[in-house]
């Protein structure tokens, strides 16, 4: 794994979280975007070399609605970017860990994703991350 590619904060209430953190770091969201497959909206925000993802679900169903209902609001996963994704995920299957899929998933940001179940990184949900060049979707 190359870096920290960014933070992810489970909120209620996108919009005022984005002042909240507009005000916090100085800077405006760069990037709103709806993530279809997990029933959420993200904002991005920059901040010198690391992202911050602010998240928010209207479905109640959704991992990110049922996250606040036990947890509360806050954060929620922690993304490192890696070069090869399918090569990560076998290399962490190997090694035993729990993935949330079998497959990487289109994700925000232009990514491919995929998520590490909090069981097996003492807590903290992990999301993998390769940027998608080219044509490679
Ligand atoms: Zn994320």
């Amino acid at each position: 794994m190359r870096k920290i590619e960014h933070i992810g904060i489970a909120v209620k209430n996108l919009k005022q979280a984005d002042n909240i953190y507009e005000q916090l770091l100085g800077v405006p969201s760069y990037k709103h975007e709806d993530v279809h497959s997990e029933h959420v909206t993200t904002s991005f925000f920059r901040v010198g070399p690391n992202k911050i993802e602010l998240i928010q679900s209207d479905n109640p169903e959704s991992a990110i609605s049922k996250f606040i209902e036990k947890r509360g609001e806050g954060l929620h996963h922690i993304a490192f970017d890696v070069p090869d994704i399918v090569a990560e995920m076998k290399r962490l299957k190997d090694e035993g860990f729990r993935l949330l899929s079998d497959e990487p998933k289109k994700g925000a940001d232009n990514k491919l994703i995929c998520f590490v179940h909090p069981k097996s990184s003492n807590g903290v949900l992990i999301e993998l991350c390769q940027e998608i060049t080219g044509d490679a979707t």
